[in-house]
């Protein structure tokens, strides 16, 4: 059975084909960690999960790289205005190093909460500055790059093929990089390789360099820890929709003309999850909502995965509440069944399967069937769909339920046969917690029990600070 995937290069489904079977290599743009990771961002480590363990199930051998910014994203894409985590620093008062570590550490919180499959490896921009330098020195030898005041750029007039994946034509991409235009550069497109510090202050991540003292671009670091750790070419980039009009495109500059040999064979791409408000959440606008959020509010955290798997990866979409109350039942239904429990109703479509006359058994076509599903461009709003239908099909006896399921949740990774989730034991037992936590915790019960969201996180802090863990347990349950 092959694997079918969209790349965004060819604009159309392709059979996957490894360069070096069993082999398989995996880039993913990891998070700038300068803020929490908002439910956006996290459906699009979920589809890299999802992308990983499809792989993996395949046979393949993965090795997965994900960055991680820590440096050199500017607050305008186009390598204008100020870096995220310096900015978001000074504002809190805080080193950068330390908010940069902070956050990272609260994004693998997330991914851990989440049940997902970790990179092989992590590599940080900051960590990477020699391999980032010495790529700019090549792609200056090549005669790709020029100096302006604040920084070296690269000449995308060099390179013919520049944002040949991008769906914007070049006129499109040309006007959109002109409303934030340095009169400096050569062509709107043109986008940084080295930034000088133009501020007069000192940084607190600056590096010294051929150029003079100042920080790497957003996009080298993709193309140097890729280098790194992948070669080129290597299989599959992923990263978000977004990416496709400039990071990527500048990516594939960087790489193809330092090395003159392809960057990656395919690149997907996730839609964005928006707010109800249909603006793309973001957290820069503020409007974002945190996995944090969702679990105060009672939410297990795979009801938030189950509820992705309802919108095909490459679709934007709207992030619904009543939508994620809908998953969280289903999640709980599809737990209690998987774990024998009795009186599970299921509300499902009568499966459509004919008796196999393939010669397969119904367990083996149904299995085939889900394969087909997953290869089919990681087509989970089906895989799910048939899980449903497959749960129901009274030919199938339920221990042959529970196995196959068990199997399937290697793509899954909703954790179906693990003790039932939700609610996750208190880590202090409730008999050695002294009487005046015990009271605070009904009380911040109530006000969840009330939508009182605000009150029962300043509580719950209050909480926290006197060394106390608090667990919530699901609210619709
Ligand atoms: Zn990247």
């Amino acid at each position: 059975m092959f694997l079918y995937l969209y790349n965004s290069l060819s604009r159309q489904k392709e059979k996957f084909v490894p360069i070096n079977p069993p082999s398989v290599g995996l880039y993913t743009c990891g998070p700038t960690v300068y803020n929490f990771a908002h439910i956006g961002n996290l459906r699009t480590y979920v589809f890299n999960d999802v992308l990983q363990r499809v792989l993996l199930y395949n046979g393949y051998k993965v090795t997965r790289v994900m960055n991680i910014t820590d440096v050199g994203h500017l607050t305008g894409d186009r390598d204008m205005g100020m870096d995220k985590v310096e900015e978001a620093a000074k504002e809190r008062g805080m080193n950068a190093w330390e908010l940069s570590n902070y956050y990272l550490d609260t994004f693998k919180n997330d991914m851990r909460k989440l049940n997902l499959l970790s990179p092989t490896i992590w590599e940080k921009a900051t960590d990477t500055i020699p391999d980032q330098v010495n790529l700019i020195k090549t792609l200056e030898e090549k005669g790709y790059t020029y100096k302006t005041s604040d920084g070296i750029y690269f000449d995308t007039s060099k390179y013919p093929e520049y944002g040949k994946m991008s769906s914007l034509d070049k006129k499109g991409m040309r006007e959109a990089a002109r409303m934030d235009f340095n009169k400096e550069r050569k062509n709107p497109s043109d986008f940084a390789l080295w930034k000088f510090n133009v501020t007069g202050k000192k940084r607190q991540m600056e590096w010294g360099s051929p150029w003079g003292i100042g920080f790497p671009g957003w996009h080298i670091e993709c193309s140097a820890i890729s280098l790194k750790h992948l070669g080129n070419p290597f299989d599959i980039h992923t990263g978000a929709i977004d990416h496709k009009e400039t990071h990527h495109p500048n990516e594939i500059a960087q790489t193809e003309c330092a090395t003159g040999r392809k960057m990656a064979n395919l690149w997907l791409h996730a839609g964005f999850l928006n707010t109800q408000s249909e603006e793309k959440m973001s957290k820069s606008k503020g409007n974002f909502i945190t996995l944090r959020t969702l679990i105060d509010r009672g939410f297990d955290p795979m009801a938030f995965k189950l509820y992705t798997y309802g919108i095909h990866y490459r679709q934007t979409s709207n992030f619904s509440w009543h939508a994620l109350e809908a998953a969280q039942k289903a999640y709980t239904r599809l737990c209690r069944f998987v774990m024998g429990k009795p009186g599970v109703s299921l509300n499902v479509d009568t499966p459509d399967l004919n008796t196999p006359e393939s010669g397969l058994t119904l367990i083996e076509e149904y299995n085939s069937l889900f394969a087909n599903k997953i290869n089919d461009d990681l087509n989970m709003p089906k895989a799910i769909a048939l899980v449903w239908m497959f749960i129901k099909d009274e030919r199938v006896s339920n221990s042959d339920k529970m196995s196959l399921l068990e199997k399937w949740d290697e793509v899954l990774g909703l954790q179906l046969k693990s003790e039932i989730r939700s609610p996750k034991s208190q880590k202090n037992s409730k008999s050695q917690m002294p009487k005046e936590i015990r009271g605070m915790m009904r009380e911040r019960e109530k006000l969840r029990k009330e939508k009182k969201f605000d009150e029962a996180d300043a509580l719950r802090e209050k909480i926290m600070k006197l060394g106390y863990d608090v667990v919530d347990k699901p609210l619709i349950l």
